[in-house]
């Protein structure tokens, strides 16, 4: 083995899937100095996950990647269920809305994983803005050892200092993991505890073989790993160069048989169950007199079993099948004995008596998947553990992907504030304590609809639970909504999020059952996503989904309601609270330099200009937005306190923080106070945390204002 050289990294990811690319984006954004690797050659080019789902959507509109995959998708708006009648014949039982309207601006949609994987690659190259030359990926793993290997910064942009970019080694796998434990405490910022050997590959030893020469397909066999469920030291790693970095922080991105997990040892493993359900996927453009093709249609036969129609871009549509003649009771079965014609005569028997078949198969897999959720998703908060590599479960509800993505769009702005030093350490454990519940809710829903989603004949499953085709409905529509569409998952209190317990009823000091005061902001729940709603700006009047005004650039966000605009007692009350803003909160607060790409994302045109302001601003970033009814020359822009104002010497006066609720010329109304849950007199003060999960609701009086500064300062540092 040849030691090339040895190197610090901020946070090493591993793997470049869905997970990883999302950290790495966070990290790219932060200006974090950060690496990813993947042993693949190339990112995935068809098949995998395809689902996109509300809240997925809104995560990658804050990184402006959203509406590149609007644009090319296809949209999935209503759901069909067949069923057998009583003759055993397939009919349509009835055709509803898929997920609920008005959940958001989005609605669920699907594009191949690959595509995905693309804007990713995308978003992150343009963090470091136009400036920067364009770099495409590294061709080779040796390449890439030249972006990394060097220590010196990026070029100067703005009069800082630029961090060296981040973009994917492939062909790159690690083949130790080591932690110094006692270098690792937590509060030991400036030390690198985690030592990781990474091996460079040949493109021979990371291309995956195919089971057939002329489709893609998912039954990965690279000719490096192990095949599924050897022992990993058990394979032969042929000589090959070798690197050693040593990272404050490592993340396992890399899927379902993730050597990041294995390598944290066995407490690591993940618990649950490997079913007997072997999912066969395929990607075809059907030839079909089948009347629902281009619905998303669930399919329950009366004696073949079950199947998933998901219509997709390009005239191509996906079946979901699980297998029944491979099942083997447990264990794993041999996949090679499934290929394409045998997923189609399933689909046909299916289907019957209408007909399906295909001229052109896109891709194909077959994969046999338990419900698992790993023991523990964080070594010392120095090693974390995300996506497939810490839960796996069945397609059925196309949460593959999306989990995944939330998964690191938890965990990176908290790694990246604390690398750049902006953010206590201890922030780093409410990863484990937010995502690890929703991973078990996920398995928990995962196995309801196993049961009645299974390949076996419908009736079987009827006469075993007694639920009916009606209530298989009724309980795919109500769970579509709560929890796969992400909307409704709710983070328990913890340091980032005050408040917002489910029980309403608490009893006090005395034992004694004491009503909760309402919530001055009803719809905004602490530990769940800030929705969106359209306001004007104040400026010019031009309508904004308040979102846009929320991207991912690492900022957390005070929204004041400040009330009504036509009233001076509300005017003045926001001014004092300006006053108070200015003068005592946030010079306490540290600043966030932004990264070149984050800015104007949402402006029109492309990522920012790069013109930097003179001091970098606030961690804390402070919208009003105010109600009235009238015409919006009622307040003057200028007449706003500083705070929501602020102004740059080289830039001029921000005019992007002041909005209204009112009717738009042509967009109508977004009726905001309404929807946040907020008194037009009263209003309230929200505050959102970098991911947007609302950390605090209180209202506009000076108790509320100490509420707000005790939430921060438990989160941030002090500014230097
Ligand atoms: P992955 O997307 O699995 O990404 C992991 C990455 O890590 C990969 O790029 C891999 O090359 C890399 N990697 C792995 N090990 C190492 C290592 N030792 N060193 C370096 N890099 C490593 N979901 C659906 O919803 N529907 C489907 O039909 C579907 N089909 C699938 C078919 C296959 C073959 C697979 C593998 C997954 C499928 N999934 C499907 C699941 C879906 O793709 C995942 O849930 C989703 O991609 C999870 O994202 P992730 O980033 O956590 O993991």
């Amino acid at each position: 083995m040849t030691v090339k050289a040895t190197s610090k990294t901020d946070v090493l990811i591993v793997g470049a899937g869905p997970a990883g690319l999302m950290l790495a984006l966070w990290l790219a954004r932060l200006g974090v100095d950060a690496r990813i690797v993947d042993k693949r050659t190339d990112k995935v080019y068809s098949g995998q996950a395809d689902g996109f789902q509300i809240r997925s959507l809104e995560i990658l509109d804050s990184f402006g990647i959203a509406q590149r995959i609007w644009n090319e998708s296809n949209h999935m708006v209503e759901v069909c269920f067949w069923n057998p009648d009583e003759t055993g014949r397939i009919c349509r039982d009835s055709r509803v809305v898929n997920g609920k309207a008005g959940l958001s601006r989005f609605h669920e949609v699907v594009l191949h994983q690959g595509r995905a994987e693309t804007f990713f690659l995308d978003a992150i190259r343009d963090s470091y803005g136009p400036q920067q030359p364009t770099r495409g990926e590294p061709k080779a793993g040796g390449q890439a050892g030249k972006t990394h290997g060097d220590t010196s910064s990026g070029p100067d942009v703005g009069g800082q200092q630029q961090p060296r970019q981040v973009s994917v080694e492939r062909r790159v796998m690690p083949t130790s993991l080591t932690i110094d434990e006692d270098a690792a405490a937590e509060d030991n910022r400036d030390s690198y505890p985690v030592t990781v050997a990474l091996r460079h590959l040949s493109e021979n030893e990371a291309t995956p073989t195919q089971m057939l020469s002329n489709v893609q397909d998912g039954l990965f066999r690279s000719n490096l790993s192990p095949p599924d469920g050897v022992d990993p030291s058990s394979a032969t790693i042929p000589e090959g160069i070798e690197e050693v970095v040593q990272c404050k922080y490592v993340v396992g991105c890399d899927g379902a048989h993730s050597w990041t997990r294995k390598a944290l040892g066995p407490e690591y493993e993940m618990v649950g169950e490997m079913t007997d359900y072997i999912w066969g996927v395929l990607d075809i453009v059907p030839i079909t007199d089948f009347p629902d093709i281009r619905n998303r249609t669930m399919i329950h036969s009366a004696d073949n079993g079950s199947m998933m129609v998901i219509p997709r871009e390009n005239r191509l549509v996906r079946l979901y099948i699980q297998l029944t003649e491979v099942s083997v009771g447990g264990g794993r079965v041999d996949r090679s004995q499934i290929k394409p014609d045998m997923i189609l005569s399933a689909a046909k028997k299916i289907m019957h008596p209408y007909k399906i078949d295909y001229h052109y198969c896109d891709w194909w897999t077959a994969y046999q998947i338990g419900q698992r959720v790993g023991k523990h998703f964080s070594k010392l908060n120095r090693v974390f553990l995300a996506g497939d590599a810490v839960h796996t479960h069945s397609p059925k509800a196309g949460q593959g992907m999306n989990v995944s993505m939330q998964d690191t769009f938890n965990l990176g702005w908290k790694l990246g504030l604390v690398c750049k030093g902006v953010a206590k350490p201890s922030i780093l454990s409410t990863y484990e304590f937010e995502r690890k519940p929703i991973a078990n809710q996920l398995i928990a829903f995962d196995h309801r609809f196993s049961r009645l989603f299974s390949g076996r004949p419908v009736k079987d499953i009827l006469d075993e639970t007694g639920v009916s085709m009606g209530e298989f409905g009724a309980a795919f529509r109500q769970s579509h909504m709560q929890f796969t569409t992400a909307v409704g998952i709710k983070y328990s209190p913890n340091m980032l999020v005050v408040g917002g317990d489910d029980e309403e009823d608490k009893k006090d000091d005395t034992g004694s059952d004491h009503k909760q005061a309402p919530s001055p902001a009803a719809a905004c729940v602490p530990g769940m996503r800030f929705a969106s709603h359209q306001v004007l700006r104040h400026s010019d009047a031009r309508p904004w989904q308040l979102h846009h005004k929320m991207q991912s650039d690492g900022r957390f966000r005070l929204v004041v309601f400040g009330g009504h605009v036509s009233s001076q007692r509300d005017l003045q009350r926001a001014d004092e609270l300006g006053d108070w803003l200015v003068s005592h909160l946030l010079p306490k607060l540290p600043a966030l330099a932004v990264m070149p790409g984050t800015t104007n994302l949402h402006g029109g045109g492309r990522p920012g200009h790069g013109f930097q302001p003179e001091q970098p601003p606030s961690i804390l970033d402070v919208l009003l937005v105010y109600h009235g009814q009238e015409n919006i020359s009622v307040g003057e822009h200028l007449s706003f306190h500083s705070a929501y104002q602020p102004f740059d010497p080289k830039l001029g006066h921000d005019y992007d923080k002041v909005f209204v609720d009112r009717p738009s010329h042509h967009n109508g109304n977004g009726d905001a106070y309404n929807a946040y849950g907020v008194d037009q007199y009263k209003g309230a003060i929200v505050g959102v945390r970098p991911d947007g999960v609302v950390g605090l609701a209180v209202g506009l009086d000076k108790e509320s204002w100490v509420e707000v500064e005790n939430w921060l300062e438990g989160i941030l540092c002090k500014a230097k």
